[in-house]
Parts: structure tokens; C-alpha cells; sequence
């Protein structure tokens, strides 16, 4: 498999001969105002570019995996640019019925037992914070691919650290996993996704895996750099578990 980190959550991950596009979020800087309640009021979304043309990111891709609907996952210019008979692939109903409303003919739920062409793809839960702001944040997913020529791979999309996550790598023994490691937050109420610590505990949780940490530094709710995860990573003994993409950046496994 290839795993291709595009911006924020955006990942194009070439698996089995398929290419997924993941949470395509592929507006060009500054196209949208920024979260409220947050820090960097004085900075629009996306902070940062594409690292690529979106020709590229869409070109030949079979299926689409849409983790949940917030704009930084699934926004205008994504809707714009995708073709509406492309396969689209949700977490319930509810996002079907939008994602359907926005023109998208081929939409389909995400089950526990999904198979898509020849790779079996496996909805996870998550949790997109903790206490309080869930309301808020609404519900989310990720997903595991499975296919007998490839690794696991679990891509954990919008949550935090919780016993769920535990219970995947668990069960599914991914040796390959993708977090969204920016520890988004609002003002109050605390993460959004995983933070350095949060990424600790999958680490301990599978310390034979290759973790690559996604949703960094590219909306402007974001609290944990790069750098300082890759500082936290390097004091805790890690760095060779934890991987930390540049957008653009890709991997082979
Ligand atoms: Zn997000």
C-alpha cells in the first residue's frame, strides 16, 4: 500500500490496486472563515495549500471515504470537484442523505462487513472529544481495510484515545494506523482528536505498528505542532513507531 498525507485529514491511500481519497478537504487557502471560539481568529481555512493539483489527488480514485461531514473533511470544492458517479462511501443515513442531497449518485453506509471490490472495509467507532462538547461534535467513524495481500490498515479519522480504539487494534491487529493527531480544540471543552498522549497510548496500545499522524497544522483550531509531537516522539523513544508527515508526504508498506 501507498499512504499519500495530503492536507489535514486528506489521504489518498492506494490499497490492493484501489485508490481510496479520504476526508477530501481540497478548498485552496483561506477559502473559509475560521472555526469559532478557537485560536487564529485572524486566519481563514485551509491555513495552508495543496500540496499537489487537485487533478491529481482525484485522478482514477475508486472510492471515496467520508469519516463525517464537518467542512474539514468534506467541504464545497471537494463537491465541486468530484464527479457525482464517483463511489461514496459514509458513516450513516444521515451523512447518506446529504451526501446524496449534494448530487453524489453512489452512496453507500459503511457496514462492519463492507466489501468494495475485493478489499473488506470495516467501520470503527470514534469518539470526536470527550464529555460535554460530543454533543457538539457530533458522530463519527473510521474504518479498517483488509485485504489478504496487504497489511491492516485502520484509519482512526475524528477521535480521541478511548477504550473503542483499544477494542480495534484489538480485534483487527492493524499494523498500520493513521490518527488525527492536530489536538484540535475549541476554547473550552477540551480535544477534538488525539494529542501527543492520546498517540502515547496507541503506540502502547500497538507497539509493533507504523503510526502516522494525520490532521496537522492545517485549520486553525490546531494546538500541537509538528514539531512538538516530533520532540514528544523523540524524548519518549519513539520516533521510529510515529511517523509525521509533511503534506505531500507519502509511504510505502
Ligand atoms: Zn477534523
Amino acid at each position: 500500500m501507498n499512504i499519500q498525507q495530503i492536507r489535514n485529514a486528506t489521504l489518498v491511500v492506494k490499497y490492493a490496486g484501489k485508490k481510496f481519497l479520504i476526508d477530501p478537504f481540497l478548498a485552496e487557502k483561506g477559502t473559509y472563515p475560521p472555526f469559532p471560539n478557537s485560536l487564529r481568529q485572524d486566519q481563514n481555512n485551509p491555513l495552508v495549500s495543496l500540496p499537489t493539483s487537485i487533478d491529481d489527488i482525484i485522478n482514477n480514485v475508486d472510492a471515496v471515504i467520508v469519516t463525517h461531514l464537518h467542512l474539514d473533511h468534506y467541504d464545497d470544492a471537494s463537491k465541486e470537484a468530484l464527479p457525482k458517479d464517483i463511489k461514496m462511501f459514509v458513516q450513516n443515513e444521515e451523512d447518506a442523505n446529504v451526501v446524496k442531497n449534494d448530487g453524489f449518485q453512489n452512496v453507500e453506509i459503511l457496514q462492519e462487513d463492507t466489501v468494495f471490490e475485493d478489499v473488506h472495509l470495516i467501520k470503527t467507532k470514534g469518539e470526536h472529544g470527550r464529555g460535554e462538547i460530543l454533543k457538539l461534535a457530533g458522530l463519527v467513524c473510521g474504518v479498517v481495510l483488509k485485504h489478504q495481500n496487504e497489511k491492516t490498515l485502520y484509519v482512526a479519522g475524528d477521535t480521541v484515545w478511548y477504550e473503542a480504539v483499544q477494542e480495534v487494534i484489538d480485534t483487527h491487529k492493524p499494523e498500520i494506523i493513521v490518527v488525527n493527531a492536530g489536538d484540535n480544540q475549541f476554547l473550552e471543552g477540551g480535544s477534538l482528536v488525539m494529542g501527543k498522549d492520546d498517540v502515547y497510548e496507541v503506540y502502547k496500545a500497538a507497539p509493533n505498528a507504523k503510526i502516522i499522524t494525520s490532521h496537522m497544522e492545517a485549520v486553525n483550531h490546531w494546538t500541537l505542532s509538528r514539531e512538538e509531537l516530533t520532540r514528544f516522539i523523540n524524548d519518549k523513544g519513539i520516533s521510529s513507531n510515529v511517523l509525521v508527515p509533511d503534506d505531500g508526504e507519502s509511504y510505502s508498506f
